[in-house]
């Protein structure tokens, strides 16, 4: 029997291919193509409109550092707005920690839900029942203009790249909307993308965020399935600029939250050197 491949194509001149040894998942949902397939060595994949969003083997990378890095360079969250992240691996993550009262995740697409449930249950480990857990079906950028004043600690976008339905989550409007519903020392975390292939990403939502937050930032993340070298993660806030702690504190708070020694990519040493950035991605941010 012939093998099956499904190609991935990232930029107009390269491309990923995974084996497709089941496909155990497929359906156009109101927002975009849904793909869950099998493949020996990623595990289950999840692809989005043909692009790699999450899979088994190296979810971690990703979660772990969109979730870990905010909410211990903040200390002290107790209200986590997750916006996207359908698959649920975030929500997982951010629910780990202690402190955290309350976290609502806004997925615009019921489907990635609902299938991610069903098939990647692994990623979200039983998250979706948490009490301190809201699952709203609907979209972030209305959910952030509708929110009140100063109603969150940290926000966590974890979306698809700035075309199609994930395009306003990179807009003005919702930056000037996520730093209102901020509380004072709040901040902001988003993929912008992997800077060698990328470059404007990380540049243009930079420079939108640097309109409405007193300091822009990003830190790195070697993801093996986002191909190109170092993604980015943009993080950007309010008041005081603590991205760059000591590992001693960025321990202690790990301690405190049961963090140490549970994660499989973050560390407080990887945290802290997460910030520094080679050249050709530093020289990106404003
Ligand atoms: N962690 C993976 C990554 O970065 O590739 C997976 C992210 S994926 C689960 C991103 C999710 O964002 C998708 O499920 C998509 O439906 C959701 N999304 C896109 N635009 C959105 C919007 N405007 N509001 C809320 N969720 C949105």
């Amino acid at each position: 029997m012939s093998e099956k491949w499904i190609d991935e194509t990232l930029y107009d001149t390269w491309k990923q291919s995974f084996r497709v040894d089941k496909e155990l998942a497929r359906k156009k949902s109101e927002f975009q193509d849904i793909q869950i397939i099998e493949n020996e060595f990623y595990g289950r994949v999840l692809l989005l409109d043909g692009a790699t969003q999450i899979t088994e083997k190296d979810e971690f990378v990703y979660q772990e550092m969109l979730a870990h890095v905010p909410l211990l360079t903040h200390g002290n969250a107790k209200n986590v707005l997750i916006i996207g992240a359908g698959d649920g691996g975030v929500l997982r993550r951010v629910l780990q920690h202690p402190e955290v009262e309350k976290a609502t995740m806004v997925e615009i697409d019921g489907d990635v839900v609902a299938l991610s449930k069903e098939f990647l249950p692994k990623i979200s480990a039983g998250c979706w029942d948490n009490h301190r857990a809201e699952v709203i079906i609907g979209d972030g950028i209305q959910y952030v203009a509708d929110a009140k004043d100063e109603s969150f600690d940290v926000i966590i976008v974890d979306s698809t790249d700035p075309i199609g339905v994930g395009e306003v989550l990179f807009t003005d409007a919702f930056y000037r909307d996520c730093a209102r519903i901020l509380t004072p020392q709040g901040l902001i975390v988003n993929q912008c993308g992997v800077p060698f292939m990328q470059a404007d990403e990380l540049r243009e939502t930079s420079l939108r965020r640097a309109q409405f937050f007193d300091y822009v930032s990003a830190y790195v993340v070697a993801v093996p399935t986002y191909i190109g070298g170092f993604m980015t993660l943009g993080i950007a806030g309010k008041g005081d600029n603590h991205t760059k702690q000591r590992v001693s504190v960025i321990e202690e708070r790990a301690q405190k939250a049961n963090i140490l020694g549970h994660t499989r990519y973050w560390s407080p040493e990887v945290h802290t050197a997460s910030f520094c950035l080679p050249p050709y991605i530093q020289e990106q941010l404003p």
